[in-house]
């Protein structure tokens, strides 16, 4: 899977267990109506804020912001919305929940379903909102970032 290039995400959720997580396993599934998924590992926070809020945020990364994806994935920040302190960010205006400013699209997403999917759990999303920022998309294949339009450097077989 290192291989399949995907953009990456900074998922948020607002409410008790406020958190912000880096997710790549995510995307669309349904036009109309609108709904998304991303897939989250049951040991980390983010497992527990959404299935609290019931609802979650997306914002979609952009080359400006390798560093806050690097943060969101990194272990021991801050709990709760004091972690949103090294960040800048606006409120959702449907749900209220963090979306990072400096973005390429956000979303608001109210949770419709939760299934099983070994030690992650996929959780589907009905679209509430959803926006767009400017910039280039951040990229993340071969196990690395990479910016959009420059690509990785040739590897061995
Ligand atoms: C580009 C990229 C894409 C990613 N995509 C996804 C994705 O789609 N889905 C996903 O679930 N994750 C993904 N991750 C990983 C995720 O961002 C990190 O694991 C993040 O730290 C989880 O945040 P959390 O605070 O919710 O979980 P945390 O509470 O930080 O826990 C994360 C994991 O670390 C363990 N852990 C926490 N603290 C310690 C400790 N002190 N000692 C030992 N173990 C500890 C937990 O048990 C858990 O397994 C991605 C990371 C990157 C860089």
């Amino acid at each position: 899977m290192a291989q399949f290039a995907t953009g990456i995400t900074v998922l948020t959720a607002r409410g008790r267990l406020a958190h912000g997580m880096t997710a790549n396993a995510f995307t669309s599934v349904s036009l109309d109506p609108p709904m998304v998924l991303c897939c989250v590992a049951r040991t980390a926070r983010m497992h527990d804020a959404i299935l609290d809020a019931r609802s979650f945020g997306v914002s979609v990364l952009s080359t400006e912001q390798e560093h806050v994806a690097r943060y969101f994935a990194s272990r021991g920040r801050e709990q709760g919305m004091a972690q949103f302190e090294r960040v800048d960010w606006f409120p959702g205006r449907r749900t209220g929940v963090p979306l990072l400013v400096g973005s390429l699209a956000w979303l608001e997403c109210d949770l419709a379903e939760v299934y099983e999917g070994g030690d992650h759990s996929i959780f589907l999303g009905n679209v509430q909102s959803a926006s767009r920022g400017g910039g280039q998309a951040l990229l993340f294949v071969g196990g690395g970032f990479h910016h959009h339009g420059t690509p990785p450097a040739a590897r061995s077989a």
